[in-house]
């Protein structure tokens, strides 16, 4: 059995992502990130074909898929060439929705799980605090209950949609000190003492807004809460797997996108008489880097199997692909953008405004040195260690 074992239905799927980018997005990605938005009615757009909710339940709107066309998604989406856009669309899709889907009451799948799927609310997931983002267990926004009302106060950084979000699944502290003390509560961005703060200024993924957003006693319904008081740390946890492998399918994706091109470059380009790709240096480089990516893809399938199959060992799997994927990344895109020569550095070279941000694809959805810290902590604990 050929692994991943694609069927013609992924085939189908892949046709109708691949459709939905050609018309909707590449043409107009380097526009986009000129003007620092893609628009909102993208949510929608991709709502209709059913993307924003493909493993979700029918009862829902979704699409009851698994895994597998999430990666299918993903490396479509990438190819794109507009990853703030692709990341505004994954947080609605996987990021912000999937703990409401798993976890939240009838009523409030109804009220904002379904039209997130079909792109009529936007949605931001806030955990990221001024004072931290990799100790998540120590946030400090606080929800307390006042009569059937949770009152909320504090503050949260670095939220993707954090500007044009009509709701953020919000991470929040309703207990005393630790992850036991954390719950996620649907916070509506009409509600009042909600406001949104700057809109950072990044150094790449400028179609993408990323925000600062306050919470000023802010008052939601206590029916806003999602599954059990005290679990939201757990939810996050078991939610930040998918976050992580839709990371490391998209890194992939931009690294095979990459790396395609180079290899067309080298082979056309001349120096001192002859074909770049002729010489040694560049022949052994590139197939370092065809050799590594190859290793990352299936580092990757093999996490999104044994998420599907819900193996025990799954969360090492997936920390296992980020990381390897997100470390390939920098040398991949380095390199390649230096075999480009002047042009490696010309804004019109999809290398070139890939190298610009290149150091994020280890920040987001938890750092490489997170990542290390979950692999060890997982395997060197059970090698008694
Ligand atoms: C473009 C972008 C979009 C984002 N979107 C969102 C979003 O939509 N929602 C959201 O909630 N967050 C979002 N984030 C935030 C992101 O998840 C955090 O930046 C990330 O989790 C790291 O948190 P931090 O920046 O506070 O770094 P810190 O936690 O302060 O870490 C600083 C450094 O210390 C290291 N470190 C921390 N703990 C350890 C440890 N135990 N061992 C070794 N090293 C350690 C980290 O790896 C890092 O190198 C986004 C960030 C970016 C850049």
């Amino acid at each position: 059995m050929a692994f991943p074992d694609w069927t013609e239905e992924h085939a189908a799927f892949r046709d109708a992502v691949r459709r939905f980018v050609a018309k909707e997005i590449r043409p107009n990605a380097e526009r986009w990130q000129a003007e620092g938005y893609f628009p909102d009615d993208l949510f929608p757009k991709a709502g209709a074909l059913g993307l924003l909710g493909i493993r979700f339940d029918p009862k829902w709107g979704g699409g009851g898929l698994d895994f597998w066309y999430t990666v299918i998604l993903v490396d479509e989406l990438a190819k794109g060439r507009d990853i703030g856009c692709v990341v505004g669309l994954l947080v609605q899709c996987e990021m912000a929705t999937s703990v409401i889907h798993a976890h939240g009451t009838d009523e409030l799948r109804s009220e904002w799980l379904v039209p997130a799927i079909r792109g009529e609310r936007i949605a931001a997931l806030g955990v990221t605090e001024p004072s931290g983002g990799s100790d998540v267990a120590a946030i400090r926004t606080s929800a307390k209950v006042e009569g059937d009302d949770y009152v909320i106060r504090g503050s949260k950084i670095f939220i993707s949609n954090g500007v044009r979000a009509d709701f953020v699944t919000l991470a929040v502290r309703t207990g005393g000190p630790g992850a036991d003390g954390v719950s996620l509560i649907v916070c509506p961005t009409d509600a009042k003492g909600f406001s949104v703060g700057r809109r950072l200024k990044k150094v790449d993924l400028h179609s993408s807004d990323t925000a600062e957003l306050f919470f000023d006693d802010v008052r939601v319904p206590r029916r806003y809460l999602v599954g059990e008081e005290g679990r939201g740390f757990r939810y996050i946890a078991r939610a930040f797997q998918g976050e992580r492998l839709v990371l490391a399918t998209m890194i992939n994706s931009v690294c095979r996108d990459v790396l395609d091109e180079t290899l067309a470059y080298l082979v056309e380009r001349k120096a001192f008489g002859r074909s770049i790709a002729s010489m040694q240096v560049w022949r052994h480089r590139m197939a370092d880097l065809m050799t590594e990516l190859e290793a990352s893809e299936l580092l990757t399938y093999k996490a999104a199997d044994d998420l599907c199959a819900q193996a025990p060992g799954a969360e090492v799997s997936v920390s296992m692909a980020k990381l390897y994927a997100a470390e390939l990344i920098r040398r991949l895109v380095l390199d390649c953008a230096q075999a480009h020569g002047g042009y490696g550095f010309m804004e019109e070279y999809y290398v070139a405004r890939c190298a610009r941000g290149v150091q994020n694809w280890g920040v987001g959805a938890g750092t490489t040195e997170i990542m290390r810290e979950i692999i060890a902590g997982r395997r060197m604990t059970a090698a008694g260690t």
